[in-house]
């Protein structure tokens, strides 16, 4: 006879999907079923984790609920599979060793900033950790810099060659410990280790000196204007005093880096606030266990050089994100500007060697350690809008968390595009977005590209059946799919944009997607960048674009907006108009006869030629740098007022904009009033074609979208009428977006959707 205790009891298995490994999810469940009284066992799989628990109906339930409410806040569960069974009679709970199977769809987790704990321990000088820069537990520490294949266990990690001392063995079997299975945990003892070098000097391997002198020596070297480079969580970083501008200035010339913004690191939230605006959303970005640069508004506050930064209305601040950050700000507390280590636009160095040989040049020192980085990982850049952190370079931290699609997805492998590329996997219900990979013009960039690619598809056992790439046929990514192998679909550039759009929104039914940016290949052989489109999943209908003007000289063209401004004034006042701007004889004759002058619809463009003609920006040394100027220059004004663009049919003419801009420049109107009524106009533009269009839902997607300003007030002034707006906040509105949306049209089309 069984006792009638026995007749309650059930047993309950469950299959959690999502980034569950790493975060103390095993441990936590655990001590769930334990201090309940089940038995079972829980491990990793490649599918995520999974638990078998036995016991009596009511404490099941239980564990249920603990398990939904109290589990880890880094876990990201992406579904629960739960099957009631037959109990086994199992005695005890286990933490069983992680199973290999070939369903590789658990998601891999992002590094994560140093926790409280680790914090506390690491200025702790009682602490067997005291000072020591590799310090993690379950709840913080790298991962995606450190994994090599799935399920995630230290044997599949850059962390295998270090062998645990007794007492990080300890913690890492006791279940009731904090390091418990953190598969990077590690101590002074028995863990990676810090040294510095001198560049070019062949003795320095200084691995003799220990972490606190060496970082002395690094936090001497800032303070006397010198380069450090600096091995952290996803490649090499390059630091300089920022409140020294000779020192920013020597950064700038020894990594080729003329104009584009550099970011900053600043050892508190207080000294943050010393400098910028921070509201309760920015702090919490900041703060958070993804740590990205939040680009800030400065207040004004002198002491940060005006060449980290010049040309941009903000500042790109980070606070220090692992214990090696961590000590470094403590030796030296004041803000550093904290950029990839790299030359110009190459990819971020990760290896030792390779740091050697490229940042030698550039830095006074570096301080280097012996923990691999599996694949770079550059810090990821994040501002706030509309209350909502909103991801515009996407890496460290967030890559590579999936976007949950919820449907079945056929193998697809996006490429991206071009500049800020990134690449995408469709697997299963889920889009996985690479790490930002960069701009794809050197030779370096592109083994990059290629090495995620299989980097990607190897950690997930990825086969992809169909590549989807970008139309234009001179990106390094297009020219690598046609030569794939493999079936390829060409998806156009600003469809891609609004997709990954309302994909990461899930948005249904139809909607109005606007895509605006600088460049993309049209459908047409256009370039377009100012489109509108009617989309319902995989349907596009191109309902309103910009009037055509040319760009003479071509991609000079995106350098030099004032190659812009003078097409449109050829074509609204002729070619004395023209001369009257600027005597470029040449020029004219390129307008003229139409040579190298390809067409374009692009707004991102339009900006360059306000910019131009209201005297504000001629030229841009980074992409958009026109732009960001044009868009600072409406911080000091607020008004409605607006320029007229003339739509018709599903045209929308810059032409009487442009004649008005000419005459508010010959009035010498301020600049910052012309930049705001060409703002204005630009949004009113969109709330038009939407009251014309049959749908409530616009999406707003493309590089031009990286205006706060346009942002705020399109989304003020279609809400105010009804319309339900939807923006990026996790994957970039920038060209690193696209792949996104690549994947999910080509993954429609190939289904038949
Ligand atoms: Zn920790
Ligand atoms: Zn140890
Ligand atoms: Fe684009």
């Amino acid at each position: 006879m069984i006792p009638v205790g026995e007749l309650n009891r059930e047993r309950l298995k469950l299959t959690i999907r999502g980034a569950v490994q790493g975060v103390g999810f095993r441990p936590f469940v655990y001590h769930l079923a334990t201090q309940l009284g089940l038995t079972g066992w829980v491990r990793n799989s490649s599918a995520g984790v999974v638990i078998e628990v036995e016991g009596p109906r009511l404490e099941l339930d239980h564990f249920l609920e603990g398990l939904e409410f109290g589990r880890p806040a880094a876990a990201a569960v992406l579904g629960t599979e739960t099957a009631w069974l037959v109990p086994t009679g199992f005695e005890g709970f286990e933490i069983m060793p992680s199973d290999q199977g070939a369903d590789k769809t658990a998601a891999v987790l992002p590094d994560l900033g140093t926790c409280s704990n680790c914090l506390a321990e690491l200025f702790d000088p009682t602490d067997r950790r005291y000072a020591y820069a590799f310090t993690n537990c379950t709840h913080c520490g790298p991962r995606f810099t450190i994994i090599e294949d799935i399920p995630y266990d230290r044997s599949r990690t850059s962390m295998r060659g270090f062998a645990m001392c007794p007492d990080c063995e300890r913690e890492y079997r006791d279940p009731t410990n904090r390091r418990f299975h953190a598969q990077p945990n590690a101590c002074g003892r028995c863990g990676p280790h810090l040294w510095i070098e001198k560049p070019g000097d062949p003795s320095g391997d200084g691995s003799n000196i220990t972490t606190g002198t060496a970082l002395s020596e690094a936090a001497n070297v800032l303070r006397q204007g010198g380069i450090v480079a600096l091995k952290g969580i996803g490649g090499f970083q390059l630091m300089v005093d920022a409140r020294q501008p000779e020192a920013v200035g020597r950064l700038r010339k020894r990594k080729h880096r003329d104009a584009k913004p550099f970011a900053l690191m600043m050892p508190s939230l207080e000294v943050v606030r010393q400098f910028c605006q921070v509201s309760t959303e920015e702090e919490c970005v900041l703060k958070s266990a993804s740590a990205p640069i939040v680009l800030l508004k400065p207040n004004g506050t002198p002491g940060v050089a005006g060449n980290v930064a010049s040309g941009s209305p903000y500042l790109g601040v980070m606070l220090p994100y692992s214990p090696l950050h961590h000590l470094l700000m403590k030796e030296f507390p004041f803000p550093v500007v904290a950029t990839s280590g790299n030359l110009s636009d190459e990819p971020i160095a990760i290896k030792n060697e390779e740091a050697r040989a490229r940042l030698g040049g550039i830095a006074d020192l570096m301080v280097v350690h012996n923990r691999p980085i599996s694949r770079p990982c550059d810090d990821s850049i994040v501002r706030v809008v509309r209350c909502q952190q909103s991801v515009m370079r996407r890496a460290r931290g967030y890559a590579p968390l999936p976007v949950f699609i919820g449907a079945d997805l056929p193998p697809v492998l996006a490429v991206g595009g071009h500049l800020k590329n990134t690449i995408a996997i469709a697997v299963g219900q889920q889009v996985i977005l690479s790490q930002h990979i960069g701009d794809l013009d050197t030779v370096e960039a592109r083994r990059v590209f290629e090495r995620a690619i299989e980097d990607l598809c190897r950690i997930y056992k990825f086969e992809p059946q169909l590549v989807a790439h970008d139309l234009h046929p001179d990106y390094a990514s297009t020219q690598w799919a046609s030569i794939a192998g493999l079936p390829e679909m060409g998806i156009q550039h600003h469809q891609a944009h609004v997709a990954a759009c309302a994909a990461e929104n899930r948005i249904q039914g139809p909607y109005l997607g606007v895509s605006w940016d600088g460049t993309g290949y049209g459908l047409d052989g256009v370039i377009w960048g100012g489109e509108f489109f009617l989309a319902d999943g995989a349907r596009f209908e191109r309902v309103a674009h910009l009037r055509p003007f040319r760009l003479p000289g071509g991609d000079s063209a995106i350098r030099q907006g004032w190659r812009a401004a003078a097409s449109l004034l050829w074509e609204t006042g002729g070619r004395e108009a023209v001369l009257r701007f600027r005597n470029q004889p040449v020029l004219l004759q390129m307008l003229d006869r139409g040579v190298n002058s390809p067409w374009t619809t692009s707004v991102g463009r339009l900006f360059d030629a306000v910019a131009s003609l209201a005297g504000i920006a001629d030229v841009s040394l980074f992409e958009g740098q026109a732009a960001m100027q044009l868009e600072r220059a409406t911080d000091s004004i607020t008004t409605d007022e607006s320029y007229p663009l003339a739509f018709e049919g599903s045209i929308g003419d810059w032409q009487p904009l442009i004649e008005a801009v000419q005459r508010d420049v010959r009035r010498r109107e301020s600049p910052a009033v012309i930049a705001a009524r060409f703002h204005n106009a630009l949004t009113d533009w969109i709330l038009t074609v939407a009251e014309q269009v049959a749908t409530s839902q616009v999406a707003l997607s493309g590089g031009v979208f990286q205006n706060r300003y346009l942002v705020d007030r399109s989304v003020a002034l279609l809400e105010a009428r009804g319309f339900r707006v939807y923006t990026h906040r996790r994957v970039p509105t920038n060209d690193g977006g696209i792949a996104l949306g690549q994947a999910l049209l080509a993954a429609y089309r190939a289904k038949g959707d």
